[in-house]
C-alpha cells in the first residue's frame, strides 16, 4: 500500500542519513583529534573545552586512610567511603549509598540542592562512624564528583560553566562549586574538607589507573557522555604561562559538546536540538548518550505514524517528549521472542499504541537498531580520536619503518556508564567499530576496561592522592 511505502521511505532515508562507514568514522576521529589540539592551544580555541583538571597525580597504590566521596551528576547521587591499605588494588572496603535526586531540586536553587546532598552525606558519615567505631570529627577528606563543565583554578575548586543533562539552577552558574558545597556542609555542622573536585570521567580514570597503570583515558556512556585523558605538560600550550611543576595532567575534553560536519545528522537530531533547553550545545552528546537515544527513536516512530496510518490515530503518548527512555528502547531492540512481544508490550504500555502487526514491530526494532548503531560507532570514533591525539592508534610515526603492531603499547581505556554496561548491543557495535577503524593488529592492544563506581571511588582516590596527610 502507498501508506506503507511512505513508512519504508522514511526508514530508507533514516538509514542513509545515519550511515557511518569506516571512512566517515575515521574522519570523525581525525576531527576530534584536531579539535583537541585546538582546545589545548588556546582558551576558546575549539568547541571542545579541554578543561584542565589540575589533577597532576593519579593514585598509585601507596595511599592510606579513610576518604569520602560525594558523586553528583546524573539521575542518582551517591555518597561513599573508602579505606585504603597502602597497596595497589587494596581498596579495603567501600560502602556506597545511592539516592535519586528529586526532580524539583534539579531546577531549584543551589542552596536547596546542596543542603539536600550535604544532609545525606552527614547522615551517611555518622552512620558509618557509629557502626565502625571510628573516632568522629576532624580530618575528614572528601572527593567531590560534580559531572558538569567546571572551570578549575585548582584541584579542589572550580566554577560552574553551565548545566547539562536537565539540570538548570541559574544562580549556580559562575559560582564556585566546592565553596557552595563547603558552605552547605558547614550549615549542617559536618566537619569535612573538600580536597578534590572532579567529574565522573576523571574519577573513572583515577580508579582505572589505580588498578592498572597502563590506563591512559576514561570515557563515560551514561545519561550523558564525556571523556578525559592524561596529557603531557608540553602539549598543554594554553597553560604554559602557569608556573606548574607537573609532568602531565588529566584533561577533561567535555566531548559532549564536540561538533564536526562529518557527524551524520538527521532531521530528527535537528528538531531534538531545537526543542532542547540548550540548542546548538552538546551536539555529540545528543547523538550518543542515554538521555537522548530513546527520544530520537520516538521522533522517528512519531514521524512514521504521522505520515501514514500504520498506527491508526497518532497516540498522544507518542507525541510526548522523552517518554520513550533508552532502557525501554534497548528492551525493544534486544527482544528475542518470536512474536516480538516485548516490542509490543512497550509500544502498548508506554506509547499507548494499539496492538500492531508483527511487521510494524520489526520496523520499530529496526529504528532502534539504526539509532543505537550510529551512536555506538560514533562513540568508538571518539575513543579513536583520543588515541590518535596521544599517538596510541598505531599509525607509524613518519619515517618509521617499524610495523605498527610491534610499536603499539598496551593501552587501557576505563569505561563506565549504564548505556555501555547494560545495553549489550550498543557495546557490541562499539567494539565492532573500534576494530574496523583500528584494524585487528592494533585493536588487540586496546583494552576497554569497565570500572565500577569509578566516578565515586575515583574521586575519593584523587582526594587521597592529593591529601594533605599522604
Ligand atoms: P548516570 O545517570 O550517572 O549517567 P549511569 O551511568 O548508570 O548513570 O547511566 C544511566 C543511563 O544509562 C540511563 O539514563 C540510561 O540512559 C542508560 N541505561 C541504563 N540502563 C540501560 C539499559 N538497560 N539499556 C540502555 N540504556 C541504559
Amino acid at each position: 500500500r502507498r501508506e506503507w511505502g511512505r513508512v519504508e521511505g522514511i526508514m530508507r532515508e533514516l538509514e542513509k542519513e545515519c550511515e557511518t562507514d569506516v571512512g566517515r568514522l575515521r574522519q570523525v576521529a581525525d576531527a576530534l583529534a584536531v579539535e583537541m589540539n585546538a582546545g589545548l592551544a588556546s582558551e576558546g580555541g575549539s568547541k571542545l573545552k579541554m578543561l584542565l583538571t589540575h589533577v597532576d597525580r593519579l593514585p598509585d597504590g601507596s595511599e592510606k586512610g579513610i576518604y569520602y566521596a560525594l558523586d553528583l551528576g546524573g539521575t542518582n547521587f551517591r555518597v561513599l567511603q573508602i579505606r585504603l591499605g597502602g597497596q595497589r588494588s587494596s581498596i579495603l572496603t567501600h560502602d556506597v549509598e545511592r539516592q535519586p535526586i528529586p526532580r524539583h531540586l534539579m531546577t531549584s536553587t543551589s542552596e536547596e540542592l546542596f543542603d539536600f546532598v550535604a544532609a545525606a552525606l552527614k547522615t551517611f558519615v555518622e552512620n558509618k562512624e557509629n557502626a565502625d567505631g571510628d573516632v568522629p570529627g576532624s580530618g575528614r577528606e572528601l572527593g567531590f564528583t560534580f559531572s558538569f563543565p567546571v572551570k578549575q583554578a585548582s584541584v579542589s575548586s572550580g566554577i560552574l560553566i553551565r548545566w547539562t543533562k536537565g539540570f538548570a539552577i541559574e544562580d549556580m552558574v559562575g559560582k564556585d562549586v566546592s565553596e557552595s558545597l563547603q558552605l552547605a556542609l558547614q550549615r549542617k555542622g559536618l566537619d569535612m574538607r573538600i580536597v578534590a573536585l572532579v567529574n565522573d570521567s576523571v574519577g573513572t580514570l583515577a580508579l582505572g589507573y589505580y588498578h592498572d597503570p597502563d590506563t591512559v583515558a576514561a570515557v563515560i556512556f551514561g545519561t550523558g557522555t564525556n571523556a578525559c585523558y592524561i596529557e603531557r605538560r608540553e602539549a598543554i600550550i594554553k597553560c604554559q604561562g602557569l608556573n606548574t611543576s607537573f609532568g602531565s595532567m588529566v584533561v577533561n575534553l567535555e566531548w559532549g559538546s564536540f561538533w564536526s560536519s562529518h557527524l551524520p545528522r538527521t532531521l530528527y537530531d535537528i528538531e531534538l536540538d531545537l526543542d532542547s533547553p540548550n540548542p546548538t550545545e552538546q551536539g555529540f552528546e545528543k547523538m550518543i548518550s542515554g538521555m537522548y537515544l530513546g527520544e530520537i527513536a520516538r521522533r522517528v516512530i512519531l514521524r512514521m505514524a504521522q505520515q501514514s496510518d500504520f498506527l491508526g490515530v497518532v497516540p498522544s503518548k507518542l507525541s510526548t517528549p522523552f517518554i520513550l527512555r533508552t532502557p525501554m528502547m534497548a528492551a525493544m531492540h534486544e527482544d528475542e521472542s518470536q512474536s516480538l512481544s516485548e516490542v509490543d508490550r512497550i509500544l502498548t504500555e508506554i506509547l499507548e499504541v494499539p496492538e500492531v502487526h508483527p511487521r510494524i514491530r520489526k520496523l520499530v526494532m529496526k529504528v532502534c537498531d539504526i539509532i543505537t548503531r550510529r551512536a555506538a560507532r560514533l562513540a568508538a570514533a571518539g575513543i579513536v580520536g583520543i588515541l590518535k591525539k596521544i599517538g596510541r592508534e598505531g599509525e607509524r610515526p613518519l619515517g618509521s619503518r617499524s610495523r605498527p603492531d610491534t610499536t603499539m603499547r598496551r593501552t587501557v581505556v576505563a569505561v563506565e556508564g549504564g548505556l555501555y554496561v547494560s545495553y549489550t548491543t550498543f557495546r557490541e557495535y562499539l567494539h565492532e567499530a573500534l576494530e574496523e577503524i583500528l584494524g585487528e593488529d592494533i585493536v588487540r592492544h586496546v583494552v576497554l576496561q569497565v570500572t565500577e563506581d569509578g566516578s565515586g571511588i575515583g574521586a575519593a582516590l584523587v582526594a587521597a592522592a592529593h591529601s594533605s596527610t599522604s
